[in-house]
């Protein structure tokens, strides 16, 4: 982790938030190459879910609610994580989350002085940020940024279903900012208060939610796969009936084997009727759906895949990076599937002069029309070729003394290492079979 970690920030993936004023607590700021791939994921995200299919539309709900659709939800009284402080030590902990409360701060703060915490009973804290709307901070105006995106899908369900003519079963979909005061956030972009959730409801005819739950379970695993994380660094863990939230009938989670452990990426949720059931009954507003075909009135049930958007950047990376001795050197790769790579090529003239600037710049404007390019003529060619590796730049197209005579170059693969001699006319046939 902490070689990626230094790696993101050298060459702009990822920053510290506010970093000039020592960093704010868990936020992250994407850099120039971070924002390309967060993007490159919420786009085969979108893809997949919204664009390919017939039965999913897309919605882009605002971050500020209706204070009520909070309480209806359930995450006034219940979006609370038991949280624990040391009396010892004073570290906090969420108290789900200590297995045998050895202190885990003990190392560095208290070095021989305890050997396990001495935890207070826990109290329950909600992890809902607050603020107000309007002038006046009082309590009639205070309002949430949402803990996830979900709750703007089932309130405007009936406006998506009329406005797009769909019939169940269907979905919605969107990606946005959701926000949690977590107690311990950490590890880089997996836990922070501030994150990006990609969201997907869909409504099914009550009776038909436990099939679409396993429907919905095979579709989400398989697009890991496709993302091009390795299947064995891939599990699922299905919830005890403790640990159910306080929607769910059933819930299984998709984890990711991190550095610091099998970790959550994104949760298949069978939420039966419980968010329609209660907006209903708080906003007194009709929420049914008419059957025509079987002409009833009925709530829907809904099951729920929610995916964030920078813990599957992380298991990109982290999945993707890797270390390789050659001749002698340390060459650092991130091995991204070319679709999620920041930069599909660089355009790079061998030498400065003998038309190879002018040839390797003409190349460079016409790819770039069509996909994200770098053009580097600065330095050895073989520093320019790691410098590629390290941000995972998938093929590397050199413009050499033969180009000028035999129109073509070189295009080198970033895995193999293999280079292919192309003509200059193929090389954009060429990177866009291979992307
Ligand atoms: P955890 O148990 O890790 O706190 P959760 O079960 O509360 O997660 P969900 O409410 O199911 O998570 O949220 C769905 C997805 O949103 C998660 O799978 C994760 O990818 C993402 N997510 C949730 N909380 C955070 C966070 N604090 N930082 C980054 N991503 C998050």
């Amino acid at each position: 982790m902490e070689k990626l970690v230094s790696l993101c920030k050298r060459r702009g993936f990822v920053f510290q938030s506010s970093e000039i004023y020592g960093g704010l607590g868990s936020v992250w700021d994407y850099g120039p190459l971070g924002a390309e791939l967060k993007k490159n994921v919420k786009d085969r995200w979108w893809n997949s879910m919204v664009r390919v299919r017939d039965d999913i539309e897309g919605l882009d709900a605002a971050i500020l609610m209706h204070p009520k659709v909070w309480e209806a939800s359930g995450h006034v009284s219940g979006f609370t994580d038991p949280m624990v402080d040391c009396k010892t030590c004073k570290a906090r902990f969420r108290a789900d989350k200590l297995l045998d409360a050895p202190c885990p701060q003990k190392p560095s703060k208290h070095p021989g002085e305890h050997t396990t915490c001495e935890l207070t009973e826990p109290r329950m804290f909600n992890l809902m940020f607050k603020t107000f709307m309007g002038p006046v901070e009082e309590s009639a105006a205070v309002v949430y940024l949402r803990p996830e995106t979900a709750q703007g899908i089932y309130v405007n369900y009936l406006n998506v279903l009329q406005s797009s003519r769909q019939k169940l079963p269907f979905g919605i979909a969107q990606i946005g900012k959701a926000f949690r005061n977590e107690i311990t956030p950490g590890n880089f972009i997996f836990r922070t208060r501030e994150f990006e959730q990609m969201e997907m409801q869909f409504f099914v005819k009550p009776g038909e939610e436990a099939e679409w739950f396993e429907r919905w379970r095979a579709i989400r695993l398989a697009w890991h796969h496709e993302l091009g994380l390795r299947p064995e660094k891939l599990q699922w863990h299905q919830h005890a009936d403790t640990e159910l939230a306080h929607y769910a009938r059933a819930a299984y989670d998709i984890e990711y084997e991190f550095p610091f452990g099998w970790n959550e990426i994104e949760g298949v949720h069978n939420r039966g009727d419980f968010d329609l059931t209660n907006h209903q009954q708080a906003s007194g507003k009709k929420l049914e759906y008419f059957d025509q075909a079987a002409n009833t009135r009925y709530l829907p049930n809904i099951v729920e895949t929610s995916a964030g958007a920078d813990r599957i950047t992380l298991a990109v990376m982290v999945d993707a990076f890797r270390e390789e001795q050659v001749e002698g050197e340390t060459r650092t790769v991130l091995g991204f599937h070319p679709s999620l790579a920041p930069i599909k090529a660089a355009v790079l003239p061998l030498v400065n002069k003998d038309a190879m600037p002018e040839l390797a710049t003409e190349l460079y404007n016409n790819l770039r029309k069509r996909f994200p390019v770098f053009y580097d003529d600065g330095g050895a060619i073989g520093r320019r070729y790691r410098r590629m590796d390290e941000v995972g730049t998938p093929f590397c197209i050199t413009i050499d003394g033969q180009t000028a005579a035999e129109r073509s170059v070189t295009i080198r693969d970033r895995d193999t290492m293999a280079q292919d001699r192309v003509g200059l006319d193929h090389v954009a046939a060429f990177l866009s079979e291979r992307l």
